[in-house]
């Protein structure tokens, strides 16, 4: 209680930090299945959630997500589902909400609820079911009391703008992300134009997350912003980018590199490429930063070192980090105690050590979901023979 507002925050000019990916991390961790993606480890394993919360609290985090990625009833239900399934869609978002307001209350973090694209939309079945897929999420999100809401992840303009709608039931102030890169959304609709409709719908903070790495996502943000300063909209910015370098990505991003998910560690950004995506971030006037997918606490501490001076703090855990790496000062070898500067790390190209391996690699290119080709071509394939006959 007495804590104050995103809102309030953010218009008073302050930088606000996100948190990470918890999907990914807790998968590496053993805690989340790659494919479903789904979170009932908040029931199943709260400690190793309720951790990693901390982890990004300590490393200056201001807003603890709730662990709801994927978590609507159709989803938690998808394609024979039964771990998340069991628990249920009242259980896992209850669950989730408890244990980011404990961490949340650890210190001076906001709880915000996280919703979703739904498999609703993909499958063509209209706008009321899912809003009404939504709504079961909203309900708790709501007797919880979480402080703001985050729709993130959508790949459609048109389900976001019903996602907004439906989160604006609730009165709370509502963030917005595509998951698209400069080339826009899965319907061909421009970067520009999907974040002056979420403006118009009604987000107070618009953006994107996932699916780009840091740096392809700012220039998507360049684009949005100018569109919004051209439609003449006044709406915050966020951002929250994989901990993935993907210069090579193309319109739906990692999905579709050769190594998602299980072969990106090569692309894993340095705390220093962080310092970089923190500074550039704040230059354009992105003042909502945080990471997703790959982004681990570490690189949520680089971007709260880079803008300490702003901010006026280093978070808690910088005790055992100096700036720049100047605990280095006090290693043993006096080789390594060279590098104990900004401009060493600040310069550095960190070597992959695969020799055989390319830099960039080829994207699959789809260009669509499979869940777009079922809208266009045969909304009653159901089975996985009929998606490959499609898909192929
Ligand atoms: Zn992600």
């Amino acid at each position: 209680m007495g804590k104050r507002g995103l809102l309030e925050r953010l218009n008073n000019g302050e930088v606000v930090v996100g948190d990470g990916g918890f999907v990914f991390a807790l998968e590496r961790r053993g805690y989340v299945k790659a494919g479903p993606w789904t979170p009932e480890a908040v029931i199943e394993t709260p400690d190793a959630v309720r951790q990693l919360h901390r982890e990004f609290l300590r490393a200056g985090s201001n807003v603890m997500q709730t662990f709801t990625f994927y978590a609507s009833e159709d989803k938690l239900e998808n394609r024979g589902n039964l771990a998340a399934k069991k628990h249920g869609v009242g259980a896992i978002n209850r669950a989730a909400c408890k244990l980011a307001r404990e961490v949340a209350d650890e210190g001076d973090a906001l709880v915000a609820g996280g919703v979703c694209q739904t498999p609703a939309y993909l499958s063509g079945k209209g706008k009321e079911a899912v809003q009404a897929q939504l709504r079961k999420q909203l309900e708790v999100f709501v007797s919880e009391n979480v402080d703001f809401l985050i729709a993130e992840y959508y790949e459609h303009i048109e389900e976001m703008e019903w996602a907004i709608e439906t989160l604006k039931e609730s009165g709370k102030p509502i963030c917005a992300n595509m998951c698209i890169g400069p080339e826009g959304d899965m319907h061909g609709i421009s970067a520009g134009e999907c974040a002056v409709r979420m403006a118009k719908a009604g987000a107070d903070v618009v953006g994107v997350n996932c699916h780009f790495g840091p740096f392809v996502s700012l220039k998507c943000m360049e684009i949005m912003k100018n569109s919004l300063n051209e439609a003449g909209l006044k709406v915050h910015l966020m951002c929250q980018p994989l901990g993935y370098c993907t210069p090579d990505a193309k319109k739906q991003g990692f999905i579709d590199l050769k190594e998602f998910p299980f072969a990106l560690e090569p692309r894993v950004c340095t705390r220093w490429d962080m310092h970089r995506y923190a500074r550039e971030a704040y230059k354009l006037g992105v003042r909502f930063i945080g990471g997703c997918c790959g982004f681990e606490s570490y690189h949520i501490r680089a971007v709260c070192e880079e803008l300490h001076e702003e901010r006026g703090f280093l978070p808690e855990g910088s005790q055992k980090h100096d700036l720049w790496g100047r605990g280095l000062l006090q290693h043993t070898k006096p080789w390594v105690r060279a590098r104990a500067r900004k401009e060493y790390w600040q310069n550095i190209k960190p070597a992959s050590g695969r020799p055989y391996c390319a830099a960039m690699s080829e994207p699959d290119q789809w260009g669509v979901t499979a869940g777009n080709e079922l809208l266009q071509q045969k909304k009653e394939a159901t089975t996985d023979e009929e998606l490959k006959k499609l898909i192929r």
